[in-house]
């Protein structure tokens, strides 16, 4: 990743007498040093074609690496500060244990001063590598703060160097730079993401359409978004009922309860085919229902499960102070019950008229349609006072694609193909607290907040 125009490998010296050692590495430097720089100035020069040169517009890259323990990074900031040395950037990996840690510093002056002796004792004091790299500037701008960032996450019930390579490869052959990789989760599904930069030569729209190849041949979701605060910042998550908080279309299971279960399939059908608009679908099926016992509610309720991961997706939201909703084309009689027993913030669905004991077949209110629930989304948003920017949704249907394109983020859960090509990113797994792992929560995170498994 980085241009190295001379290394001094403190390694070795960890393993050599000490004095010496470090004495012929300091020795090394300096000559990696002296050969660049003019005797006027005492800095580097910019000296084209000398390759291995060091450059006025340059930086000492310092990484340590070694088993970690705590101190390590204040001692070597602290020699830093001492030195006087401007601080670039800094980044710090732990891994199982094993500590890798980068310091990028102004190479002003660094060369000369006893800072890089000092480092290499103090490494040799805790027992760490220590090495040196010259690096450009400008690389530091590309891994911290470039101006096109995003997050690709995996999510899979088993994730393998295979995946991951073909993931690398598409994001390097569309231009980005791979900046931090991070395990979020391994158990019952597995989470890897990636922080990723570009310049502006680097095309997401190209890496997404590269990524949803690799999805189509590998059982892995794999999504792409922008990196910034308001990623992980979300705070409303809305949510379809019917095939996304539960596993069942509860007007099918009022249906099959009263017997009309083939005559409401068949009007759901001419739906699905485009033959007529979701409204007037919906008001032919709940005709169909009409003379059904209002204890159908409780009969249903009975036979609903909800999706796998749904109780600890939304117990976890709540510990993190997320608001909770649930819009739905179905019936509030059966939504309302749900959003008690889950604990949502909100319910919002079609409303069946009951009248002696009896559902009439008809609705009251306004219908919950494909506008409406985008609508209620935003009210939504708007009584919590949150942006749309910070707002989840949730669904798997056609008439969720309006909410789904309102919300910050849009996840077509399990979803048909339309409703996948037009979400900002899809979840195939039936798992719905794999949600979490797209706004970067870890299973450590969980487990710290008490909600993991
Ligand atoms: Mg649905």
């Amino acid at each position: 990743m980085f241009l190295t125009a001379r290394r001094a490998h403190a390694a070795h010296a960890d393993h050599t007498a000490g004095h010496g050692a470090a004495a012929v590495l300091q020795a090394n430097v300096a000559e990696g040093a002296a050969a660049a720089t003019t005797p006027t100035t005492g800095r580097p020069a910019a000296t084209s074609g000398s390759k291995g040169a060091a450059t006025e517009a340059d930086a000492l890259l310092i990484t340590i690496t070694g088993g970690d323990k705590p101190g390590i990074t204040a001692q070597v900031a602290q020699i830093l500060a001492a030195a006087g040395v401007e601080l670039l950037d800094v980044e710090q990996v732990v891994v199982h244990g094993h500590l890798i840690l980068h310091f990028l510093v102004g190479l002003e002056g660094a060369w000369e001063h006893p800072l890089l002796k000092d480092l290499l004792w103090r490494a040799r004091a805790l027992g760490v590598e220590i090495d040196f790299d010259v690096v450009p500037r400008q690389t530091r701008s590309l891994s911290a703060t470039g101006p096109r960032r995003f997050a690709v996450t995996l999510v899979a019930r088993e994730l393998g160097p295979a995946v991951l390579a073909s993931a690398a490869e598409a994001i390097a052959s569309h231009g980005f730079n791979i900046d931090r990789i991070e395990r979020l989760a391994q158990g019952r599904l597995c989470s890897i993401e990636l922080l990723l930069s570009g310049d502006e030569s680097a095309d997401p729209r190209a890496l997404k359409a590269a990524l949803v190849e690799i999805e189509g041949r590998t059982p892995v979701d794999i999504a792409l978004q922008r990196e910034s605060l308001l990623r992980r910042s979300k705070r409303l998550v809305v949510m379809d009922m019917d095939s996304t908080l539960i596993q069942q279309e509860v007007i099918d299971e009022i249906a099959r309860v009263h017997g009309v279960f083939a005559e409401v399939a068949a009007v759901t059908e001419r739906a699905m085919q485009g033959e007529m608009p979701f409204g007037e679908a919906l008001r032919q099926r709940c005709a169909l229902l009409a003379g059904a016992p209002e204890s159908v509610f409780a009969t249903v309720l009975e036979r609903i499960e909800l999706t796998p991961g749904a109780e600890h997706f939304i117990r976890t939201l709540q510990r993190l102070g997320y608001k909770t909703a649930v819009v739905s084309g179905g019936f509030i009689q059966v939504a309302e019950p749900i959003r008690q027993q889950l604990g949502l913030d909100y319910a919002f669905a079609n409303q069946l008229e009951v009248i002696d004991g009896k559902l009439t077949g008809r609705l009251i209110g306004p219908i919950v349609d494909r506008a409406r629930k985008a609508d209620l989304l935003e009210s939504m948003a708007q009584a919590e006072r949150v942006s749309l920017e910070s707002v989840i949704a949730i669904g798997d249907g056609a008439n969720d694609l309006d909410m789904l394109d309102r919300a910050g983020l849009g996840i077509a859960f399990c979803a048909k193909r339309v409703v996948r090509e037009a979400a900002d990113t899809a979840i195939n797994h039936r798992q719905l607290d794999a949600v979490l792992y797209l706004l970067g929560i870890r299973d450590d995170d969980l487990r710290a907040v008490g909600g993991a498994g």
